[in-house]
């Protein structure tokens, strides 16, 4: 058995289905990624970045963006169930499955 491979892939970032649009979302090469590629819609699962602490699990509807020098294009989200606001950085440039462009552009600009 190849326990090389084994072990490799535990360590692999799990995709995931949208909630929103039903498709699989793979696993991004930053361990960052929150939100569908395809649609930009998170869900409410963390209370900061990655920590999966929030048990409000409502789906967070892309609301607008925000141009940081040093992250690139920051993407604003607003949960449909508590009205949280928050902010993730956008995979725009990933390999596997990059955020799509038109749809991050077609959001509000933020200051
Ligand atoms: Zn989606
Ligand atoms: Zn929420």
């Amino acid at each position: 058995m190849d326990r090389t491979h084994l072990a490799r892939f535990t360590d692999i970032n799990e995709g995931f289905v949208c909630e929103h649009c039903g498709r699989q979302v793979p696993p991004s090469k930053s361990s960052c990624r929150n939100h569908c590629p395809y649609c930009l819609y998170s869900k409410h699962v963390d209370n900061n970045p990655g920590d999966r602490s929030s048990s409000c699990g409502g789906l967070m509807r892309p609301v607008g963006y925000e141009l940081s020098g040093k992250k690139g294009i920051v993407l604003i989200f607003k949960c449909e169930k508590c009205g949280v606001e928050k902010k993730n950085i956008s995979a725009y440039e990933d390999p596997i499955a990059s955020d799509d462009y038109d749809l991050i552009l077609s959001l509000t600009p933020r200051e």
